[in-house]
């Protein structure tokens, strides 16, 4: 299964992606994870990210999508993946959909988890008492919110065109959101 889980910051896209990744049998794929990972092992491309991170600004597409390649090309994204995070913009996709195509591997799903944005201020707020994340600060977060309306939501219409986008509810219990996932997905490759 190669899944996209779309969703404004908060939505719970990584709480979900961890837990579809064990019935799936597939990695989840955070850009996000993979960039705080090399700005906490300070690596040159982390050194880079970092303050555009903390500004709640998007990191350089070339940057992440090299990063994305080096992760797709590791062995257990062989059988598939859910991809967290990315594209962030039409240019990402359109870079995505290039890669896949390359590997013969293209993406069977883009699932948007809905959730409506009072409810999102108040996760995140949720998640930055509980995880202390640099970008969680409120100025960061409403930064955060106009990137993702701005450049991401052409996104989700992207792939609404191409008949690849399944909305789902995001709001309520973990295990019925894993449901209403699972039960979007195209059934003749689902796990
Ligand atoms: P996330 O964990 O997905 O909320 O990402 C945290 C931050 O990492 C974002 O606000 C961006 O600064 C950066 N980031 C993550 N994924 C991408 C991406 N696909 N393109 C550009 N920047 C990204």
């Amino acid at each position: 299964m190669r899944l996209v889980l779309l969703g404004a910051p908060g939505s719970g896209k990584g709480t979900q992606a961890e837990r579809l990744k064990q019935q799936l049998q597939v990695p989840h794929i955070s850009t996000g994870d993979l960039l705080r990972a090399a700005v906490k092992a300070g690596t040159p491309l982390g050194l880079k990210a970092k303050a555009v991170m903390e500004a709640g600004q998007l990191v350089s597409d070339d940057i992440v999508l090299g990063m994305l390649e080096e992760r797709l090309n590791q062995a257990d994204a062989a059988r598939g993946f859910i991809l967290d995070g990315y594209p962030r913009n039409l240019a990402q996709c359109a870079a995505l959909e290039a890669l896949l195509a390359r590997l013969g591997q293209p993406l069977d799903v883009a699932v948007k988890l809905d959730v409506p944005s009072e409810l999102i201020v108040e996760r995140i707020a949720g998640r930055a008492a509980k995880e202390g994340r640099r970008d969680d600060t409120p100025e960061t977060v409403r930064e955060r919110l106009r990137v993702y309306s701005e450049q991401t939501e052409p996104v989700a219409r992207h792939f609404e065109q191409i008949g690849k986008l399944r909305c789902v509810d995001g709001v309520g219990e973990l295990e019925d959101i894993s449901r209403r996932v699972l039960d979007a997905l195209p059934k003749t490759t689902a796990a």
